[in-house]
């Protein structure tokens, strides 16, 4: 990894890489709770400078063809793949990732969007003009909305700059983007390969706190819609600051994923879909499996499998490679997510059979839990941990256990695990969540829309759904 002098810290402002003028923000290395280095945050004079570049930038991004749209987001896919070894290496740093599975997973992850993007884009369709009043042509088009505002989390950063990013610029849009302002590190480094191949304005990177830079980017009158990937009380804030201007908004917040299994389920495929799914990226995933509820005649056998599976998972180590999870991202989420199980605990029909406390070690660990006793009704079955917390559920049947997932704010992901097809057709057909894998997990090909109901939002991320929430609906009517 290059030292910390080398790591970009500038913002991104009508093609120029700027100095913030605001305060400095500390940029924690969750592995050991030191600080990497600071990042001055934007001021809000950058910031109408940042809005005025992508206004003037959007007359001409948006009459480009989508044919050099694609050619621009594929050389960022390359760009992205070209550069991923040192992508990875500040994300790992930055977030405490294992690096081999940033590597593996995020990297690529991020280069698919923008690929898949160019490729949508040359690729929409819609209802066929045509004469539906006499005498009249009807065509419908679909334009580009103007400025985006758009603001991400710290659990993905690179890869949910490029779900934000991608279907945006695809459509014809320039944006104003604030990454998290614990992890920018990835996101100011890709500002450089951005600023090397798209003109100038189109892409402004702008670091910065919710309250300080994104509250006042979501109200600024200069921008057309709001983009937000985060927690369901910042989701409540956008709309707040976007009423007066009357915004489109897109929300991506919270989940609590239910995972259903039944007495019929393949229980080695259960453990290891559980174990990889309910803990990877130390849980801090807004579809994480986190939430089981498995009928009567599997649930002693689940509960004894999986402490032996959980109990293995590999953290801290000093080879990397080894890792399977790593910290989580700063103090105060690792106090949150202890706090959670220790509240849990004080019920007396929960039990921890395997996690439960903070590791005596440096940097911000929790130990992977395993929880079991939970009732739906509890606050830890309840409410998003976003940490390395299962808890486990009995219930009496498949009936029981949908009404218990359904019973929720939160309505991001799910999954039914069974042998019987049928059953899982019929479960899934009434789960009121925006996804539900069968047999599985936490899969996101950028083909397929991802994103909520209830309150975890609204707006698909990837899919030619995204691109849809990105652009508006015209109807252009010409008189014979
Ligand atoms: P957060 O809501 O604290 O912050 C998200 C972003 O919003 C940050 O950039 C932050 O600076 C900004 N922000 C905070 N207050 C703001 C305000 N008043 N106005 C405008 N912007 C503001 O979320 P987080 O802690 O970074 O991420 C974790 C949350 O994100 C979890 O709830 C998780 O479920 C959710 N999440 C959802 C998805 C999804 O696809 N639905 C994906 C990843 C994360």
């Amino acid at each position: 990894m290059s030292p910390a002098s080398e790591l970009e810290t500038r913002l991104l402002i009508d093609g120029e890489r700027v100095a913030g003028e605001g305060p400095h923000e500390a940029i924690i290395n969750p592995r050991t709770g030191e600080p990497i280095l600071s990042v001055a945050e934007a001021s809000i004079e950058q910031l109408d400078a940042a809005v005025a570049a992508a206004r003037s930038a959007f007359k001409s991004w948006s009459k480009t063809s989508p044919l050099q749209r694609a050619s621009v987001l594929l050389a960022i896919a390359d760009a992205i793949e070209a550069e991923g070894e040192s992508l990875a290496q500040r994300e790992s740093l930055n977030c405490g990732k294992p690096l081999h599975l940033v590597r593996r997973d995020e990297i690529p992850a991020a280069a698919d969007v923008f690929r898949f993007f160019a490729g949508a884009v040359r690729n929409q369709y819609g209802p066929v003009a045509g004469e539906y009043l006499p005498g009249y042509t009807s065509m419908v088009r679909r334009d580009p909305l103007g400025v985006i505002g758009s603001i991400a989390p710290w659990n993905y950063p690179l890869m949910m700059a490029a779900w934000k990013l991608a279907p945006a610029l695809a459509a014809g849009n320039t944006l104003v983007f604030k990454p998290s302002e614990q992890t920018p590190l990835t996101t100011l480094a890709l500002a450089g390969l951005l600023a090397e191949r798209l003109p100038r304005g189109v892409v402004n990177i702008l670091t910065g706190r919710g309250d300080s830079i994104g509250s006042p980017l979501v109200a600024h009158r200069g921008i057309r819609m709001a983009s937000l990937t985060g927690d369901i009380t910042t989701g409540q804030k956008v709309l707040q600051a976007a009423v007066r201007t009357v915004k489109r908004t897109h929300l991506e917040l919270g989940g609590k994923a239910p995972v259903i299994v039944l007495n019929d389920a393949d229980l080695q495929q259960v453990v290891e879909g559980i174990r990889t799914y309910g803990y990877y990226n130390a849980g801090q995933d807004c579809t994480a499996a986190c939430q089981v509820f498995a009928e009567q005649g599997i649930h002693d056998q689940l509960v004894s499998a999986l402490a032996d599976a959980v109990s293995s998972l590999r953290y801290g180590q000093d080879d990397d490679s080894r890792n399977e999870l790593g910290p989580l991202i700063s103090e105060r989420q690792r106090n949150s997510v202890a706090s959670f199980v220790e509240r849990a605990l004080e019920q007396d029909h929960i039990e921890a059979v395997c996690g439960g406390a903070i590791p005596a070690r440096p940097g911000f660990y929790y130990q992977p839990t395993l929880l079991v006793g939970a009732r739906h009704d509890d606050e830890i079955t309840q409410r998003e941990v976003f940490g390395p917390v299962v808890s486990i559920t009995r219930c009496e049947d498949a009936s029981q256990a949908l009404d218990w997932a359904n019973d929720s704010e939160y309505g991001l992901a799910s999954s039914v695990w069974t042998r019987d097809i049928g059953k899982a057709m019929a479960l899934s057909s009434q789960l009121q969540y925006g996804s539900t894998w069968i047999n599985s997990h936490f899969m996101l090909p950028s083909e397929m829309p991802h994103g909520g109901v209830k309150r975890s939002g609204y707006g698909k991320d990837l899919s030619v759904y995204s691109l849809d929430d990105y652009s508006a609906v015209r109807h252009i009517m010409v008189r014979h």
